[in-house]
């Protein structure tokens, strides 16, 4: 039990990253009060609304994620691991329908698709099981001062504005973050954000027949791997769900989105590009997505620092959003709580610590300079393997050299 007098920590984003850093900080034995702007994404009224936005559905977490939670929260990691799929190999599909694998590694470690809704629901509940968090739904910060250690927040379902006082915040609160926002008034922040010419439009394909009458629903594709139609400017790819269906994400430079106007276009340009992928996803299906579902741009952030003296540090995308090509942006975030909470221990931040007024406490601001120091290069490296890997998945891996490389590694 977290002593009363511990100090309190305030962060923002209920998140993957937050809901992490929320269970990592209160087991160190800080007071948390998380703040999202959001409702409950437990509600159904919530799922209706995620459904109906079609947002990501699922997304690879690797070993990069798994040691993260796994040191923070290792009931999670096991229950988490054991709703994947495993995909040891990627699947590279030509114009013909005819497909090449190629492992991702030889020693046998995949990336693991999971469904993204139950990560943060699973995380969230962990957070909520614990005595010393509370979460406050549909709070949403609109601005901080960090010098009073106060937080301004809109109470959205109360139409009112609360103020917030606080020992030490996390900003957890995405790409586009209120608190680098904030942050940036204090520092002297280097701060780079870029969109690329491409955006994505999600689609999704249904499981199969059972192979005997009343059996369970099958595959269309060989789960095991990530499949991908790289077509030079643009790629499809396709993540299978524990559900036996996939999803498949369109990356696309904006005009020839743009050019997709009508049903015939879509159609002649799927039979032409994706015709084994249309044959699984169905007309209808497509059409509808193409339909309903928003095409969404890629962003890129990079800052330095992450910090402000003791008072204030931001991880996850709030951080460093980067494209999703090589399926580290929220396995990097979770790293950050790793490697946040690993610093508060090893400089002995003490939560029931209280410096005196106006005084700072020392230990925690060396923790959060020593974070910023030091995570820096690995964020930026990332984030470049990231851009790089989206020229290797859309265009490079359709060179015949490159299978020949490929053929040499191997050797
Ligand atoms: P978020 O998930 O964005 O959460 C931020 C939270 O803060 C939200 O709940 C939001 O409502 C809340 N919030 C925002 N502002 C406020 C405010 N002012 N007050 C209160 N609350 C606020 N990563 C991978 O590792 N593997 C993948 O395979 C992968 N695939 C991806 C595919 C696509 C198409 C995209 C776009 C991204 C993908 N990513 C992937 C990246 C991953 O989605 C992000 O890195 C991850 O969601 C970041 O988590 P987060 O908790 O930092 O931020």
């Amino acid at each position: 039990m977290t002593p009363p007098q511990s100090r309190k920590v305030v962060v923002i984003g209920a998140g993957p990253v937050g809901c992490l850093t929320a269970i990592a900080l209160a087991k160190q034995g800080w007071n948390v009060e998380v703040y999202e702007g959001r409702p409950d994404m437990r509600l159904p009224s919530s799922k209706l609304e995620a459904a109906a936005s079609l947002r990501s559905i699922n997304l690879t977490i690797s070993p990069r994620g798994i040691t993260a939670i796994q040191a923070i929260d290792p009931n999670a990691a096991e229950r988490f691991l054991r709703a994947t799929v495993p995909m040891h190999s990627r699947m590279v599909h030509d114009t013909k329908g005819r497909m090449t694998p190629q492992r991702y590694d030889r020693s046998g470690q995949t990336i693991n698709s999971i469904d993204r809704a139950l990560l943060n629901e699973g995380l969230l509940e962990d957070a909520l099981s614990i005595p010393n968090i509370q979460v406050f739904f549909c709070h949403k910060v609109s601005s901080i001062d960090f010098d009073a250690r106060v937080l301004n927040v809109r109470d959205v379902n109360g139409k009112k504005d609360v103020f917030v006082p606080f020992d030490f915040c996390v900003g957890a609160d995405g790409s586009y973050s209120t608190v680098r926002r904030q942050l940036m008034r204090h520092v002297r922040m280097d701060f780079q954000q870029e969109y690329i010419p491409h955006e994505y439009l999600e689609l999704r394909a249904p499981s199969g027949p059972p192979k005997e009458a009343g059996g369970e629903p099958t595959f269309l594709m060989d789960p095991n791997h990530l499949h991908i139609w790289p077509r030079g400017s643009f790629m499809l790819i396709a993540l299978p769900n524990q559900d036996k269906t996939f999803t498949l994400t369109l990356f696309s430079p904006t005009e020839e989105f743009d050019r997709l106007k009508s049903p015939e276009v879509i159609l002649s340009w799927f039979k032409t590009q994706f015709p084994d992928a249309l044959s699984i996803i169905g007309e209808d299906s497509l059409l509808n997505s193409f339909r309903r579902n928003p095409r969404s741009p890629l962003i890129t952030i990079k800052a330095k620092p992450y910090h402000y003296k003791d008072r204030v540090i931001i991880l996850g995308d709030a951080a460093h959003a980067m494209v999703p090509f090589y399926g580290q942006g929220l396995n990097c975030g979770l790293q950050d709580v790793h490697v946040l909470a690993h610093l508060l221990r090893t400089h002995n931040v003490d939560p029931s610590y209280r410096p005196v007024e106006g005084a700072e406490d020392i230990q925690l601001a060396k923790a959060l300079q020593v974070y910023s120091e030091t995570r820096h290069d690995d964020l930026i490296s990332i984030g470049e393997f990231a851009m790089n890997n989206y020229i290797e998945m859309r265009e490079t891996l359709t060179k015949p050299t490159f299978y020949l490389r490929k053929a040499l590694d191997n050797v």
